[in-house]
């Protein structure tokens, strides 16, 4: 790197980006290792995005994140992708080397790694997982837990074709329910996971029934605003441990900071805490 370009810069790309939560978390993880490299909210509207991202090499990039609506266009974009990236044909996480881009998806890594942390007890493997919502994450999530040895995924989602294409597109032996056999679904199930927009600030109301849950089952939501959300606190009434989606965000973006800055970050309180005082 010329001395013009001695602190790598890496992004977050989305439309709208100023309220992503990366800069904050990998504006920590910078100052906690000491490392001289930039973070920034990178806006960009749709129909630039494919023009700005082909630039970013010549610009001293090394990576990026994608949000919303970006997650697709950077994966046909990307000269390379993980299997999972090519699986999920979206990613969240660009590698940059030598003028190149890498794709890859680490959602699903970022779901289990949380639950890993904050539920040790829990194994994928525990018994059969019921995963409410079948939109971009619940793809991830859903690849992720199969990949992990889920023995059953039951999923419900208010529009059924959704789900059916999800199926499709995942090959995977799913259970589909619909949202009115929510009780069914919970049944015996060891895992529950809102993947819809259901409770989050701003969203649609909760309006779902959880008295069929059963005491002792894990519980987790991918929305973490509020983060005590309507459906972990219901779960939580029920008996059942809960797992905020907090932590999913901050251990999706452990690949990403090691690839561009050479660290391996951890994911702690402290961490946590800067993620939820930044504005
Ligand atoms: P998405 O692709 O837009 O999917 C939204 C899902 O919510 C679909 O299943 C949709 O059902 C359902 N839904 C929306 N409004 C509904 C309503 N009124 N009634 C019933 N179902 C409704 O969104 P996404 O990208 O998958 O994100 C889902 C949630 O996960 C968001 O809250 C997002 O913030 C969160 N998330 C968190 C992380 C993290 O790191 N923690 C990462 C990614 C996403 P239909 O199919 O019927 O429309």
């Amino acid at each position: 790197m010329s001395e013009e370009r001695d602190a790598p810069l890496a992004g977050v790309f989305g439309w709208p980006a100023s309220h992503s939560k990366s800069p904050a978390l990998h504006g920590h993880w910078l100052k906690r290792y000491g490392i001289r490299g930039w973070y920034l909210p990178l806006p960009v509207r749709p129909e630039d995005f494919a023009e700005v991202l082909k630039a970013l090499p010549r610009m001293g990039f090394v990576g990026a994140n994608v949000t919303m609506p970006h997650k697709a266009e950077a994966f046909r974009m990307a000269d390379e992708a993980t299997p999972l990236a090519r699986r999920l044909r979206a990613a969240n996480t660009l590698i940059l080397r030598e003028g190149r881009i890498f794709a890859d998806n680490t959602d699903g890594f970022g779901f289990i790694e949380n639950l890993r942390q904050n539920s040790p007890e829990w194994s994928p493997a525990a018994g059969p997982v019921t995963v409410i919502g079948a939109g971009g994450a619940s793809r991830a999530v859903i690849a992720a837990l199969a990949e992990a040895g889920a023995p059953e995924i039951r999923l419900l989602n208010r529009t059924l074709a959704n789900s059916e294409e999800l199926q499709r597109d995942l090959d995977l032996p799913l259970k589909l329910l619909p949202m009115e056999k929510l009780s069914e679904a919970l049944e015996g199930a060891a895992l529950a996971v809102n993947a819809t927009a259901l409770g989050m600030a701003g969203g649609p109301p909760f309006d779902l029934d959880l008295s069929a849950l059963a005491p002792g089952i894990l519980a987790t939501d991918l929305i973490y605003a509020p983060l005590k959300t309507p459906f972990l606190a219901a779960a939580e009434k029920q008996g059942a441990r809960i797992v905020d989606g907090l932590g999913m965000l901050l251990h999706q973006a452990r690949p990403g900071f090691a690839a561009w800055f050479g660290r391996e970050p951890e994911v702690d309180e402290e961490l946590r805490r800067a993620v939820l005082e930044a504005a």
